[in-house]
């Protein structure tokens, strides 16, 4: 299987079709944007970490029973994907408040939420983003209503099997972002990545906020040592097995 035509070019991943047009090839890029494509830079070796945690939480849901676009990784930073059509939300879940719900809302940062949020924005570049309500999102015909349920029943049964796992790895789930897409079948699988890239991760071991930090974060806020942190969450995943 040959990677083929590139169909599209994203800020982390490049998108190739193959020779089955029921599969496409994912190429996980060491490229980090942040605040929109306003700060730009690159983290090395990402792609292949991003890869490989992606693929290691993907085995882990579908062995839980959630469907997702994942197939096989390969190569090192390479995942074969199921071709879906992706539904132009960001779902977000958050357990901890942090970043733009701190912002938005005057919530102080680490605050355990009562029970987890799932959120939806428009995924769209150049509105940067926005925040949608339920009508809205309903307005803008992104999905039907029973979309959105679906789709909010999934977020938390994703949030506790990922929340779970992270725990084993001593490892909190702050809060993390999915998109997900529809096969043929009009089935919403869970599509794009999970990794530090997409979810925010702080180490329980480290006392001090600056350094309990093990994702983009890191990056967006220049705190350092963005490498070894992505490595130390590669690590900490692979040595939990995934039973199927
Ligand atoms: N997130 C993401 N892509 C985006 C926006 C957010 O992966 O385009 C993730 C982000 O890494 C965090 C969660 O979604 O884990 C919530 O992000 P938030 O709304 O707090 O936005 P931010 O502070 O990143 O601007």
């Amino acid at each position: 299987m040959s990677a083929d035509q590139k169909l599209y070019e994203g800020k982390a991943k490049i998108l190739y079709s193959t020779d089955d047009p029921e599969v496409l090839l994912t190429r996980f890029k060491d490229d980090a944007t942040a605040f929109n494509a306003q700060k730009r830079g690159s983290i090395r070796g990402k792609g292949e970490i991003n890869c490989a945690i992606s693929t290691h939480l993907f085995r882990l849901l579908e062995a839980r029973g959630i469907q997702t676009h994942f197939i096989d990784r390969p190569a090192p930073t390479e995942m074969r994907v199921r071709a879906v059509k992706i539904v132009p939300l960001e779902v977000v879940v958050r357990n901890i408040a942090a970043g733009s719900l701190c912002h938005q809302t005057g919530l102080p940062l680490g605050m355990v939420l009562p029970k987890p949020l799932v959120e939806f924005y428009y995924k769209n570049d150049s509105l940067g983003d926005p925040l949608l309500t339920r009508d809205r999102l309903l307005l803008l015909e992104l999905a039907t209503p029973d979309q959105v349920d679906q789709l909010n029943a999934k977020a938390l049964q994703i949030n506790e099997i990922l929340s779970d796992f992270f725990q084993q790895c001593g490892i909190t789930l702050v809060d993390f972002k999915l998109e997900f897409g529809l096969d043929s079948a009009q089935t919403l699988l869970l599509a794009d990545e999970i990794s530090p890239d997409t979810c925010r991760l702080w180490d329980q071991s480290a006392s001090d906020p600056r350094q309990r930090v093990l994702d983009k974060d890191r990056f967006r806020h220049d705190l350092g040592n963005v490498e070894t942190a992505y490595q130390q969450v590669l690590e900490r995943v692979l040595a939990q097995t995934v039973e199927v």
